[in-house]
């Protein structure tokens, strides 16, 4: 019998080391569905260029930092196929049919586009950047994705895609798949900062790599309610940073601390320690399976070179359909 598994794919840019944001958003879905479906995850290198195209020199550290995160993590490399996305040529050769019919006005409206243009400064957007969203379209359905687990930052991306998979359909022949988006548990977890979300490109963000102590301390920066001089003032959860995250991290004991700290019987020094106990106990298995890969370049490479010859054969075998579908196979079967 013929593998019935439905496909995931997913990932990340590497920009920096994975945060507690992208574990809540994506990646502990991926951990959890890695068996239940034909997982792909993407390293995207040629995406992280549209912002970081003058600094190349981070791309082999940041690849290798996040692929040592997704296996802290728990994604199992004997059953996740995890891959670079300039190892696949085929996402690139895709992006360009698809950019044929993709508007650019379209590009320009897209909200997470407009959002991030405005972080990194950009007033006047290059085009790879402002294309992003297509490559992304290709990375997606060059695997014939069913499912892609991410921040709700992602939505527009992901109706994007449906709609260039719709059309290429309609245009030539129905060789790909629409997918759907699976937003986190928490479609967008906020950074230390208590303003936007957490990202890597922001600094205000945990790392899944903190130590324990680091985790206390960055916890301990992070603001509250400034209304809350003394311990026993009583305090505003609703508009605290430090209770945000415990609404996610401990929801066991919500209830009573809210309780408490409205009525000022909990102090912030203390709801901070018991917030960092909790995102510790998260922390700590990812630790002991970090150990196996740290100082490991050999290693997450093999898993690395073995992911992507995996993935690029399920891409080729896509874009000998494509090419047959818009009929520019000129001489048959060509890879
Ligand atoms: P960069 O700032 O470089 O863009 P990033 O932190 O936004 O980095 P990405 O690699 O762009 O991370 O995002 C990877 C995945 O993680 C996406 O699915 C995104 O929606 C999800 N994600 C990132 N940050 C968060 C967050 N704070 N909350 C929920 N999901 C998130
Ligand atoms: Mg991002």
């Amino acid at each position: 019998m013929t593998d019935v598994k439905k496909k995931i794919l997913t990932g990340d840019r590497p920009t920096g080391k994975l945060h507690l944001g992208h574990y809540v958003g994506s990646l502990a879905n991926r951990v959890k569905l890695q068996e239940e479906y034909d997982s792909y995850i993407i390293i995207a290198d040629v995406q992280a260029l549209t912002t970081n195209f003058e600094k190349p020199e981070n791309l082999r550290r940041d690849t290798f930092q996040i692929a040592e995160d997704y296996l802290a993590a728990g994604l199992d490399p004997e059953v996740s196929t995890i891959f670079i996305q300039s190892m696949i040529p085929e996402i690139h050769e895709l992006t360009m049919y698809y950019s044929m019919f993709t508007s650019v006005n379209v590009l320009r409206h897209n909200p997470t586009v407009k959002t991030e243009a405005q972080q990194h400064g950009f007033s006047d957007m290059t085009y790879g950047f402002l294309g992003y969203p297509v490559s992304q379209a290709a990375d997606i359905s060059v695997f014939k994705a069913n499912l892609v687990p991410v921040g709700d930052d992602q939505i527009p991306h992901i109706e994007l895609t449906r709609k260039i998979v719709r059309r290429f359909n309609d245009l030539y022949k129905p060789v790909l798949v629409e997918p759907e988006a699976l937003i986190g548990e928490v479609p967008r977890l906020l950074g230390l900062d208590g303003k936007t979300k957490m990202s890597k490109s922001l600094n205000n963000a945990i790392y899944l790599s903190d130590s324990s102590s680091e985790i206390e301390n960055k916890i301990k920066e992070a603001v509250t309610d400034p209304a809350r001089i003394r311990k026993n003032d009583p305090g505003h959860p609703e508009i605290c940073t430090v209770f945000g995250y415990h609404q996610v991290f401990n929801r066991p004991e919500l209830e009573e601390i809210e309780k408490a700290c409205r009525q000022g019987e909990i102090g912030c020094v203390q709801c901070k320690k018991k917030l960092a106990g909790c995102i510790n106990v998260i922390l700590e298995p990812m630790r002991e399976r970090r150990v196996k890969y740290e100082n490991r370049p050999d290693l997450i490479q093999e898993i690395l070179l073995e992911g992507s010859k995996k993935a690029q054969q399920v891409a080729q075998e896509t874009m000998l359909e494509v090419r047959e579908a818009m009929g520019i196979n000129y001489f048959g079967q060509h890879k």
